[in-house]
């Protein structure tokens, strides 16, 4: 019972963060049980006494009343609207019939005034003029079908028109005084709980940004850190390889010149892994600061794949992994792309250095294909691959997954600001032990698509 009426009472329809129309309904809830339970004793009292004096049209009028109230109680499935109209008309209806056949012995003019009284609880401020008019209209109806002797079977006939209206225009300021301040509260009470929701959103956002700075400052302190120790570790070892091979080429402690060579050689990479070093660093402070920029011109892709075979024929990175190109895109093989053609060659290196630190034994291939409306390039490895725990961070900067490797973990996520700052997105599949295939694809345009390019090749 009591888990009944706790369910009676609470507001189904509307919840808290909904302000004013969830305590509307709360209200409404609660008069209404509190209409139930007094409400019974004066129904109880008032249909026996219209039983003993015959009034049965009273006593049918009062429990279809009654009844009304009780069944928007019990079910709880009808619309709360509905039930706002039934339980407000209704309030109305009672206090028009008692009026009738009571006169003004009956509680007619109490139900009047609670008609508008829930009018302007539950319909505001135009629902509590609205009730005053029609009690208005009520009166004057009432009047008029006396003066007309409509009524003659009911005690309103006991009373005189004139009297009545001196009588009942009483209500009028009554119904006003009663509804139309509370319509007045209701709507204040309104104004204020959604300024308040606005004003807790607005805090929950900047709380939320807070936040957002918050992680951001913290990141950027840890990435700090990395960074310091990265570096300084990878910065180190090609300075400290210069520097040592220098100094024994600068004082001539080297004799067979096929050791000098390799160590020419050496100091050479070392200096280039610096520079490389370097740029990328530069990159990432464009990038971090939003001072990256691209500019895009058309040129033939052939051509920047065929450097790139060049490079790295030249570089002979590894003895037992082969590298291969291959170039998927139609028949025509002078495919002109207008687009960042530095940027993409960096985006390229970086992914196939990658493959080549990661892949001691097995093959990488480096491919474009036609994509319908872009242009899909792919690096592919038969390398160790990417655990799953460590496939969600090595977007990020400075994220390295071995630390034994050489590399400032900058490479990725630079590739990733590159590729989207052209327009393209960048993603890859791994399996751990099989390889690895890093995409980017590069939006293409329609010049682009129609295969006679040298004319736009500046
Ligand atoms: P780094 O310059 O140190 O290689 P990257 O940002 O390029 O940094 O790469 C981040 C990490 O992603 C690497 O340390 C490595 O763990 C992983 N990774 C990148 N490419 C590959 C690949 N082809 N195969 C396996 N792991 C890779």
């Amino acid at each position: 019972m009591k888990k009944w009426i706790i369910n009676r009472l609470s507001p189904i329809n509307h919840n808290l963060s909904e302000g004013i129309e969830y305590w509307k309904e709360y209200i409404f809830l609660r008069v209404l049980f509190l209409f139930l339970i007094l409400g019974s004793l004066a129904y109880i009292f008032g249909v026996t006494w219209c039983i003993q004096a015959n009034y049965y049209l009273v006593a049918s009028v009062v429990s279809i009343a009654y009844s009304s109230i009780v069944f928007v109680i019990v079910f709880n499935t009808i619309p709360l609207q509905i039930k706002y109209y039934v339980v407000t008309y209704m309030a109305l209806f009672l206090g028009v019939s008692l009026l009738i056949s009571l006169g003004t012995d009956g509680a007619g003019f109490i139900y009047l005034i609670g008609y508008s009284i829930l009018a302007a609880l539950l319909f505001g401020l135009r629902g509590a003029v609205l009730s005053v008019i029609v009690n208005l209209l009520v009166i004057v109806l009432i009047g008029i079908g006396l003066w007309y002797g409509i009524f003659n079977n009911y005690r309103i006939s006991l009373i005189e028109p004139g009297h009545w209206y001196v009588l009942s225009f009483n209500i009028l300021p009554m119904s006003a005084v009663a509804s139309i301040p509370l319509a007045l509260v209701v709507k204040g009470l309104k104004q204020i709980i959604d300024s308040l929701k606005a004003l807790q959103r607005s805090l929950e956002i900047n709380i939320e940004q807070l936040h957002k700075a918050k992680e951001k400052a913290e990141e950027s302190d840890q990435l700090k850190s990395m960074f310091l120790a990265n570096i300084s570790h990878e910065v180190r070892t090609p300075l400290n390889a210069v520097m040592g091979y220098t100094e024994l080429l600068m004082h001539n402690m080297v004799e067979d010149e096929d050791e000098k060579e390799r160590y020419y050689q050496i100091v050479f990479q070392n200096g280039q892994y610096l520079l490389e070093m370097m740029d990328n660093l530069v990159d990432a402070s464009l990038i971090e600061s939003h001072q990256l920029t691209t500019h895009s011109n058309f040129f033939q892709l052939s051509d920047l794949i065929s450097e790139l075979k060049h490079l790295y024929e030249s570089k002979k990175n590894s003895e037992t992994v082969s590298l291969r190109f291959v170039e998927n895109l139609f028949s025509c093989a002078e495919f002109a792309l207008n687009s960042d053609r530095k940027r993409i060659k960096q985006i390229l290196i970086n992914l196939i250095n990658n493959a080549y630190k990661f892949t001691f034994i097995g093959s990488i291939e480096v491919g474009y294909e036609d994509a319908n409306d872009t242009l899909l390039f792919y690096v592919k490895d038969t390398g160790i691959g990417i655990s799953e725990e460590n496939r969600k961070n090595i977007f990020r900067r400075f994220v390295k997954v071995d630390q034994l490797k050489g590399g400032s973990g900058l490479g990725l996520s630079i590739s990733k600001s590159l590729v989207e700052s052209l327009g393209g997105k960048i993603w890859f599949d791994s399996q751990e032990g099989k390889g690895t295939t890093f995409y980017f694809s590069l939006p293409k345009t329609e010049e682009e698509n129609l295969g006679n390019f040298n004319s736009l090749i500046k």
